[in-house]
């Protein structure tokens, strides 16, 4: 096969890594559908709005997406910063410094750039963390799967049922995100960053026709409820409703670049939001309530006393309190909460979710004053009046007047959606197999490690200890390539260790 063509290092870094790292290969709610999501979200900014002014110039549009895919390159090379681009002490430090380089005005070209890199690379982490807080419980609920099987899957359902429609160019502003990591605690060079972001969009974005069919034929049997829903926008965490919450939070991105992002602003998005809620029964998925937020706030913040569901007569009912899923340390942020209910709700009823003052985010900053929104459950009878719920955003999101350029996937067919040999050109494909002139590290640093204790837990999956994975090594379903791909990191080896405690350092 053509990967046996490549350096030996190339080899390594796709292949052996695969065979070594056991079941649970990295991947994140799939690659493809970050680039999407947030593609359509800049294409669900309101019309005469800045952000889709700023965003008509289709080459800023391209940087968003590229970006969205930026987190996951990380795993590509096995390197931390990946794990560390998903979180908000990025996201804060990172708009630190384009506001230093670049601000009040952000008018020059550079400028305008990292500013839709910043939101790209934003909206994939917040997306992370909706897709695994809430949609992946569901897919457990309802098909008994978990982020192995559904990760992959919903990638490879969007290429099979043909909604890919972006591939962004190659950019990344390297050499500006190194001091940013570096305040992070995290050194990297431009020169890994990008390589790794070039490996990234060669094989998972442009090169996801050669894997695609193998991957649905293999999840869609799986996963006949993620299959069916995984674009329902009225499914919390769905790549659907994910739309109008990453939207939302690129406006509070915008907003907290431009230094008018006030605190009292900080829940932009929700599930049920004006619709019922999907259940009045305790005890499962449909039942939760979420609240997005468009900044990082502490989880260990989000407790029963700073987060509070309310019945009619305003005494509080029970519910659990959750931050995102992942990160167990006092530092973690978070980008959303999550109430469960511990006891059946009343039908047809206004409840209302109260948010106290004092609760903390990340950048220090505190809710002065108490926020509410109502949230309605559903009637005994839905199809009794006034029960209707209100009309889902449509999916597909209307094409936009001008399409990306490249528009056509899947079409597997030259120059760069078919396997290595068949399409992708060498420029896309950094040699990894003699020392990395920035990295310092050889070859096989940057293959997959397979060793840490951590990874292993990542390579577990299951409901809850699951990360951006990719299902288990296909060993004899698909050869050296499939492997090669699955375990070149595609993406998104996550650390359950901490996610999101780091903060900027000093
Ligand atoms: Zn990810």
């Amino acid at each position: 096969m053509a990967v046996m063509t490549r350096p030996r290092g190339w080899a390594l870094a796709l292949g052996l890594g695969a065979l070594t790292a056991g079941p649970g290969q990295p991947a994140a709610h799939g690659i493809n559908g970050h680039v999407h999501v947030t593609g359509w979200a800049i294409e669900a900014q309101p019309a005469g709005s800045v952000l889709a002014a700023f965003f008509a110039d289709p080459a800023l549009k391209d940087v968003a997406l590229i970006a969205a895919s930026f987190p996951d390159s990380g795993y590509a090379v096995d390197h931390p910063y990946g794990e560390a681009a998903h979180w908000e002490p990025f996201i804060e430090a990172y708009i630190a410094s384009v506001q230093a380089r670049h601000g009040p005005d952000f008018d020059t070209p550079e400028a305008r750039r990292e500013v839709a890199f910043l939101m790209g690379a934003g909206c994939h982490g917040l997306q992370d963390e909706l897709f695994d807080s809430v949609f992946l419980y569901q897919v457990r609920e309802q098909d008994g799967r978990g982020q192995d099987e559904a990760d992959p899957g919903t990638d490879a359902f969007l290429f099979t049922d043909g909604y890919l429609r972006f591939r962004p160019d190659l950019w990344v502003p390297a050499d500006a995100l190194v001091p940013v990591f570096d305040a992070l605690g995290i050194e990297v060079t431009a020169s890994v960053l990008r390589t790794a972001l070039s490996r990234t969009r060669a094989l998972v974005i442009n090169g996801f026709a050669a894997l695609a069919p193998g991957l649905d034929a293999e999840y869609r049997p799986q996963l006949p409820w993620t299959a069916a829903h995984y674009v329902d926008p009225t499914v919390p965490g769905s790549l659907a409703a994910e739309i109008p919450a990453t939207a939302a939070y690129q406006r509070a991105l915008w907003a907290r670049l431009h230094g008018e992002f006030p605190v009292a602003a900080l829940v932009v998005d929700g599930w049920p939001g004006a619709r019922r809620l999907r259940t009045t029964s305790a005890g499962t998925v449909d039942g939760w309530i979420t609240l997005v937020f468009g900044a990082g706030v502490f989880k260990s913040a989000l407790n029963d006393q700073t987060v509070q569901l309310l019945g009619p007569d305003g005494e509080p009912v029970p519910a659990t309190v959750h931050g995102t899923r992942w990160g167990g340390s006092p530092d973690s942020s978070s980008r959303l909460v999550t109430l469960r209910p511990t006891a059946d709700l009343a039908p047809d009823t206004v409840y209302t979710v109260r948010l106290n003052p004092g609760l903390e985010l990340i950048d220090g900053s505190r809710l002065e004053v108490e926020w509410t929104t109502e949230v309605r459950t559903p009637c005994a009878d839905p199809e009794a009046p006034g029960c209707a719920d209100p009309a889902p955003p449509a999916f597909p999101p209307p094409a936009p007047e001008r399409p990306m350029p490249d528009a056509g996937v899947p079409d597997a067919g030259p120059p760069d959606a078919g396997p290595p040999d068949a399409g992708l050109p060498d420029a896309d494909l950094p040699d990894v197999g003699a020392p990395d002139a920035g990295s310092g590290e050889d070859a096989g640093a940057l293959v997959d490690r397979g060793a840490d204790p951590d990874q292993g837990q990542a390579a577990r999956g299951g409901a809850d200890d699951g990360g951006c994975q990719v299902g288990a090594a296909r060993r004899g379903a698909a050869g050296l390539w499939w492997l090669a791909l699955v375990g070149a990191g595609l993406t998104g080896r996550r650390r359950r260790r901490g996610r999101g405690a780091r903060g900027p350092r000093g």
